[in-house]
């Protein structure tokens, strides 16, 4: 009999050796989704000079109240007004340089401009309405240290310092590679016997969202030689994630051509519904992810372990999945020894998130989980558990 190993125990065996690949610079235009290898240094104090954060009038703040002869207008991406003498003001527009001599501007809605004068009725406090040159970081501050992850937020940052490339981990080289004599591509019409093929689509989407550069293989038969020449190529990338052929049956290939080609076995069988077959192996610095056929299965053992390693790969300190809390429901049956992981319609109620499991559950209907948001862990135990348990779910793309 194939013993199991736990959930938690398999995703530690993969992290473990998905250790960050190697960085490479990158122009900011490929930087959004991958983590930075070094800190990010800015190039320019930001903002670069001091600037109006208001449309008015810059002014010496020991003149105000008063009535101030208009000696410039500034606007944004121009170079400074002259400086300012005392009883003068310069028109000023948000972003535009204050001119030398000022130290407020006083908001174009608190003043009366009388064209070549400005009367200001009330006192300006010094400094107000100004952006210091260097408020927001100095030239060589760390704008963002290694280990961040670039989303729009950071991007922005980078650009806004004048940082042009960054020093990012390398993006993981996937080949996805299905296997099984039944699959057909649609488009195609089916003979007896024949499946459309669907988990190399789903894994190329959820591979590519994580990062993954994905080579899609043609699906091979179930017949040794086909295996041999197809995973030889996909061995080649840093990563390759096979399809079905990984069960007991006599057609189930992936394991034992992979053993011939130098394919060394991590574990294989992991405690959990669906997606058990599961093996995941390395040949060198590859990581090789046998997925189950059955589509569910394989969209949940993507979900929980190769997703993650391909994030970690990239350099991600907390590579995923995220758990949120929520409740079930309705109740559901769990199994005493392994893991369920049920697919759900999450809804956000008063109480928190409120999880609906889809109607049909088994490992094949990819119809019936593409209606669903999320994926619910039930850990193994005895007995059904009731409506309203607190439970641990993840969001599904
Ligand atoms: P296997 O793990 O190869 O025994 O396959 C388990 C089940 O998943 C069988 O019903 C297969 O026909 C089905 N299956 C295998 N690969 C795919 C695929 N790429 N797309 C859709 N269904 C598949
Ligand atoms: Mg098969």
């Amino acid at each position: 009999m194939q013993s199991l190993i736990s959930v938690a125990n398999a995703r530690a065996l993969v992290l473990e050796r998905a250790t960050p690949l190697e960085p490479e610079t990158v122009d900011l235009d490929d930087a959004a989704g991958r983590v930075l290898a070094e800190d990010a240094r800015a190039a320019v104090d930001l903002p670069p000079f001091p600037s109006s954060a208001m449309d008015g009038f810059a002014v010496r703040s020991a003149d105000t109240p008063g009535r101030l002869r208009v000696v410039a207008r500034a606007a944004a991406g121009r170079p400074a007004a002259r400086p300012l003498a005392s009883g003068e003001a310069a028109g000023i527009a948000t972003g535009a340089v204050v001119p030398e001599g000022a130290d407020a501007v006083v908001p174009l809605e608190q003043v009366s401009d009388g064209g070549d004068y400005v009367d200001v009725p009330a006192a300006a406090a010094s400094g107000s309405h100004i952006r210091p040159r260097g408020g927001d970081a100095r030239v060589g501050d760390t704008v963002l240290a290694a280990g961040s992850a670039l989303g729009s937020a950071q991007v922005a940052a980078l650009a806004a310092s004048g940082i042009a490339r960054a020093v990012c981990h390398r993006r993981p080289r996937v080949a996805v590679l299905t296997t099984g004599t039944e699959l057909r591509t649609p488009g195609e019409t089916l003979g007896p016997g024949e499946i459309y093929e669907s988990n190399g689509r789903m894994l190329e989407v959820a591979l590519r969202a994580a990062g993954a550069i994905v080579t899609r293989l043609a699906p091979v038969a179930d017949d040794e030689d086909a295996h041999r020449a197809s995973l030889e190529q996909a061995l080649d990338a840093d990563v390759t994630v096979t399809s079905g052929g990984v069960s007991v049956g006599p057609h189930d290939l992936v394991r034992r051509v992979g053993a011939t080609l130098g394919v060394e076995e991590v574990f294989w069988g992991v405690a959990m519904r669906p997606g058990k077959p599961l093996s995941f192996a390395v040949r060198g610095s590859t990581l090789v992810f046998g997925l189950p056929g059955n589509p569910v299965s394989a969209l949940v053992a993507a979900t929980l372990f190769t997703v993650p390693a391909l994030r970690a790969l990239q350099g991600a300190s907390s590579p995923g999945p995220e758990w949120q809390p929520g409740t079930l429901a309705m109740p559901a049956a769990r199994s005493a020894s392994r893991d369920d992981f049920l697919r759900a319609r999450v809804s956000a109620e008063a109480s928190g998130a409120v999880l609906h499991p889809v109607f049909g559950q088994e490992s094949h209907m990819i119809v019936r989980a593409a209606a669903a948001d999320a994926l619910v862990h039930v850990p193994a135990g005895e007995g059904e558990i009731a409506a309203g348990t607190a439970v641990l779910y993840t969001r599904l793309a």
